[in-house]
C-alpha cells in the first residue's frame, strides 16, 4: 500500500473541508439513517483501494458532521482546533508511539514532562502537583477521585488499592447542585456510589453557599471530598476557592475542582481573579479540547499530593524496563497502552505562549458578550445569565406566554438555518439557550452574522 498516495489525499480533503469551514452549514444536513444507508453494508470481503476508501469516507460523511471546528458553533463547550496542534496530532498519528512508558518513547514522555511544567505555570497550580495526559475531564475527575478514595481511607487505616471498598468506612462527597454530571459518574466507576453524594445549594451568583457547605461538613465525620466549580456548565460561575477550602481543610476534606474550562480563566488577567485561592485544591481536572483548541482526546490531571495520585496507579511487570528516575507515564493514568496525546498540547503552548492563550481566552469571553448583548437588543429576548466569562443564558419570550416552546422552537430554527448553532438547557425551571464560545476562530464577522440571522428568525416570529 503507498503511503504517499493515501496521506496526500486525506491532505488534501482535510485543507478542502477546512477552506469550506467558514461557509459550510453549521449543523449536520442528513439524517443518521441516511448515513447508515452511505456508510454500511455488508462487512467488506475483499480489499479495496486505500485512496478510494479516504475518498469515499469523506463523500459518505458529507452533511453528517458539525462545524463545531468552525467559528460559528456555539454549542455545549466546544473548543476547535488550532492548526498547529492539528497538525502536530498528524504527526502523533504518523509516529504513533505508545505513550505508557518511557521506553516505548522517551521524546513523548519528555514532551509530557515540559506539558505537565507549562500547564501548572498557565493554570496557576503548585509547582509540586503530579500530573496526568487523560482522554477528558471525565477521566481526569476519575483519576483526582481515585487519589482522593486513595488519600481519605489510608488516612483511616485502610489500603484501599489492596482491601478494596468492602469494610472501608464510605466515603461521602459533597457539590453543588449545579455540579456536572461526570462526576456523579465517576463516583459510580469508583465504587463511591452516587447515595455517597450531598447536593448543597447555590447563592443567586450561582456558587456554592458556604453556609451550606460549613453545615454538611459538621454533619459527619465520614471521610469527605468537596467538588467544587471553576465555570459551571451553563453560567460559567465560579465557587469561592479560599473560603471552600478553609472549611473543607479544617474539617479534613480532600477539595476536588472541576475547571473543564473554567480553570483557563487563570490564563487571561481580566478573568483570573474568578479562580482566586483555586490552587489551594487537593485535585484539579480540566481539558485541553475545549478551551486550549486542541483535537479531541486531550484532558489534564493535576494532583496536590503526588504519593496519592500514583498509590492508585503505579505498577510493575515482569516486561517493562526499568527506566531509572524518569516519570514512566503509565504510573499516573488509568490508561495503559495511548496515543502521545500531550504532543498536539506541546505545540499549541509553544505556538501562542502564555499571552497568546490569555488573549485567545479572552477573545472568547468578549464575543460570548457580544453575543448576549446582541441579542438582548432583539424585541422578546431575555438575558437569563450575562457572561461573566464565555458562558450566557438567553430566552426567547412568547406572546401567548410560552415561552419555554418559544425557546426550543427558536434555537430548532437557528440550528436549521445552518448559519450558526446554539443548544438548549434547562436553567431554574426555564428553558434557555446556552451561549458558549471557546474556539479561536470565532471573529467579530461571525458574531455579526449569527445575531443577524436570529434577528431574522425572531422578527418571522413576531410576524
Ligand atoms: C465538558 C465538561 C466535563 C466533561 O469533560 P469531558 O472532556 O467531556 O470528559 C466536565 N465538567 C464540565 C464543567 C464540563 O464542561
Amino acid at each position: 500500500m503507498n503511503d504517499h498516495e493515501v496521506l496526500a489525499r486525506a491532505a488534501a480533503h482535510a485543507q478542502r473541508y477546512l477552506d469550506r469551514l467558514n461557509e459550510r452549514p453549521v449543523g449536520a444536513t442528513v439524517t443518521a439513517d441516511a448515513l447508515r444507508q452511505r456508510l454500511g453494508g455488508p462487512l467488506p470481503a475483499e480489499s479495496s483501494d486505500a485512496a478510494d476508501v479516504i475518498d469515499a469516507l469523506v463523500a459518505d460523511t458529507e452533511g453528517g458532521l458539525l462545524a463545531s471546528t468552525g467559528g460559528r458553533f456555539f454549542g455545549w463547550v466546544i473548543g476547535g482546533a488550532l492548526p498547529v496542534a492539528l497538525a502536530a496530532d498528524w504527526l502523533t498519528s504518523t509516529w504513533d508511539q505508545n505513550a505508557a512508558s518511557v521506553a516505548c518513547s522517551p521524546a513523548e514522555a519528555v514532551i509530557e514532562e515540559i506539558c505537565g511544567t507549562w500547564l501548572k505555570a498557565l493554570l496557576g497550580l503548585p509547582a509540586t502537583a503530579s500530573y496526568a495526559f487523560v482522554t477528558g475531564c471525565q477521566m481526569a475527575h476519575t483519576t483526582a477521585l481515585a487519589a482522593a478514595r486513595h488519600k481519605l481511607l489510608a488516612e483511616r487505616g485502610v489500603d484501599v488499592e489492596r482491601q478494596g471498598l468492602a469494610g472501608a468506612p464510605p466515603l461521602r462527597l459533597l457539590m453543588s447542585e449545579n455540579r456536572h454530571e461526570s462526576i456523579p459518574r465517576s463516583a459510580r466507576l469508583l465504587g463511591i456510589g452516587t447515595d455517597a453524594i450531598t447536593l448543597l445549594p447555590v447563592d443567586g451568583d450561582g456558587a456554592l453557599e458556604l453556609d451550606a457547605l460549613a453545615a454538611a461538613l459538621r454533619e459527619s465525620d465520614r471521610p469527605t471530598a468537596v467538588c467544587l466549580q471553576a465555570g459551571d456548565l451553563n453560567t460559567g460561575a465560579f465557587d469561592a476557592f479560599n473560603e471552600a477550602c478553609d472549611l473543607a481543610h479544617a474539617a479534613g476534606a480532600w477539595v476536588h475542582v472541576d475547571g473543564a474550562f473554567g480553570l483557563w480563566a487563570a490564563t487571561s488577567e481580566r478573568h483570573r481573579h474568578f479562580v482566586a485561592g483555586v490552587e489551594r485544591a487537593d485535585s484539579w481536572a480540566t481539558d485541553g479540547h475545549k478551551w486550549l483548541n486542541l483535537p479531541f482526546d486531550n484532558g489534564f490531571v493535576f494532583v496536590a499530593d503526588p504519593e496519592a495520585h500514583r498509590a492508585v496507579f503505579t505498577m510493575e511487570t515482569s516486561y517493562s524496563a526499568a527506566s531509572r528516575g524518569a516519570r514512566e507515564q503509565r504510573d499516573w493514568t488509568p490508561e495503559w497502552s495511548r496515543r502521545g496525546r500531550a504532543v498536539s498540547c506541546y505545540a499549541a503552548i509553544r505556538a501562542l505562549g502564555r499571552t497568546g492563550i490569555g488573549e485567545m481566552v479572552a477573545r472568547c469571553c468578549d464575543h460570548a458578550t457580544q453575543l448576549v448583548d446582541g441579542l438582548a437588543a432583539l424585541p422578546g429576548v431575555e438575558v437569563l445569565a450575562r457572561p461573566r466569562i464565555n458562558q450566557g443564558l438567553v430566552r426567547f419570550l412568547d406572546r401567548d406566554g410560552v415561552h419555554d416552546a418559544r425557546t426550543d422552537a427558536t434555537i430548532a430554527a437557528i440550528q436549521a438555518s445552518g448559519v450558526a448553532w446554539f443548544g438548549g438547557t434547562t436553567w431554574r425551571g426555564k428553558r434557555a439557550m446556552r451561549i458558549s464560545v471557546c474556539n479561536w476562530r470565532t471573529t467579530d464577522d461571525d458574531v455579526r452574522r449569527t445575531l443577524d440571522a436570529v434577528a431574522q428568525i425572531v422578527k418571522r416570529n413576531a410576524e
